[in-house]
């Protein structure tokens, strides 16, 4: 088999101070994996600019020019991680063989992408790479991070305990990938769907290198919530089986009521009443949110909107021909 070409897929949100270290150690680790003949002279890494207020088009732009090994896509706005990391997957789809996504802040350890070639070259279409420990997250992080994945695999969604959006792609992977027109994209929850050929890479994960994280609480929230209800109708029928119950609740009272009328005791319990009417009303409360999130999704879904789009892309050094489809 002759050496495969890489693209290193780099979603950038504000990352001008994380920027140049990314650059030049993946410079190297590409320049390695060059030398060795792991990979092809056409390997490239593809820095995407997720609509960034700072100066990170800017050093992208400059970094094109100066450096052998870096192609640049800038998208017109804020599209959020998830469509910033698509956007560069199937830009580089067209130019590579394989494609391996990382973050820019090098929390995720350079020097396994030779463990993930090395696993390719094996045979797998897709490797996740698994962070062996948490240490360097906050305890806040690990828990919310945990239960989530729990709370993911109870719900019937495969996903990979311990894997953020570190991993190797085939070109075939992101073919199959390409067929998933949803718009509410969550990858972790995809890309174990397409049913190809997987393996697993250990590594440590690391402190962010500079700057700080672009998610915050309200982010990881949404994030969460989106990748529940895009992979799961069970929460709607728990709703339902709840709503079921509380009817034959109400059902067993009512005729109570009715009982203790006809034999003469009337009911003196104003506390229980506004009770219950509270408690209700907060349960269908719930389950409209939630049958509004569902609607919600549908709405978007519906619209066809584009996930992304790209004002300016710096080619690779192969003739970019356009996609495909
Ligand atoms: N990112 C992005 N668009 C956004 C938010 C984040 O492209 O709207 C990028 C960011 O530049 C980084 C990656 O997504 O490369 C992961 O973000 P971050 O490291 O801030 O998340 P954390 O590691 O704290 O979960
Ligand atoms: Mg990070």
């Amino acid at each position: 088999m002759s050496s495969p070409i890489l693209t290193i897929v780099v979603p950038c949100y504000n990352e001008e101070e994380v920027l140049p270290e990314t650059v030049s150690r993946l410079s190297a680790v590409l320049d390695r994996l060059i030398q060795e003949k792991l990979v092809a002279r056409e390997s490239v890494m593809m820095l995407v600019d997720d609509g960034s207020k700072d100066r990170t088009w800017d050093l992208i732009d400059q970094y094109s020019r100066s450096h052998d090994y870096v192609t640049g896509v800038k998208l017109a706005r804020n599209a959020g991680h998830q469509n910033a990391l698509l956007a560069g997957l199937m830009t580089a789809r067209h130019t590579s063989d394989i494609v391996i996504s990382i973050d820019a802040d090098l929390q995720d350890d350079t020097d396994a992408i030779r463990e993930f070639v090395r696993k390719y070259m094996e045979g797998a279409e897709i490797v996740y790479g698994i962070r062996s420990d948490r240490t360097t997250d906050t305890w806040f992080k690990k828990t919310t991070a945990e239960s989530f994945y729990k709370l993911m695999l109870r719900l019937g969604v495969q996903i990979k305990n311990n894997h953020a959006d570190y991993r190797l792609m085939s070109k075939r992977a992101l073919d199959y990938l390409s067929r998933y027109k949803e718009v509410n994209v969550f990858l972790r929850g995809i890309v174990p769907l397409l049913g190809l050929r997987t393996a697993e890479v250990m590594y440590e994960r690391k402190e962010r290198f500079a700057g700080e994280s672009k998610y915050p609480l309200r982010k990881m929230l949404s994030f969460a919530l989106d990748g529940i209800t895009s992979f799961s109708v069970k929460p709607i029928r728990m709703v339902t089986v709840t709503g079921f119950l509380f009817s034959i609740i109400s059902l067993l009272a009512g005729a109570y009521a009715i009982i203790s009328k006809l034999w003469g005791t009337t009911a003196s319990g104003w506390t229980s009443l506004i009770l219950s009417v509270w408690f209700i009303g907060g349960v269908q409360l719930l389950a409209l949110g939630l049958i509004g999130e569902y609607i919600g999704k549908i709405y978007r879904e519906v619209k066809h909107r584009p996930l992304y789009l790209i004002e300016k892309s710096i080619p690779t050094q192969q003739d970019y021909e356009g996609p495909a489809d």
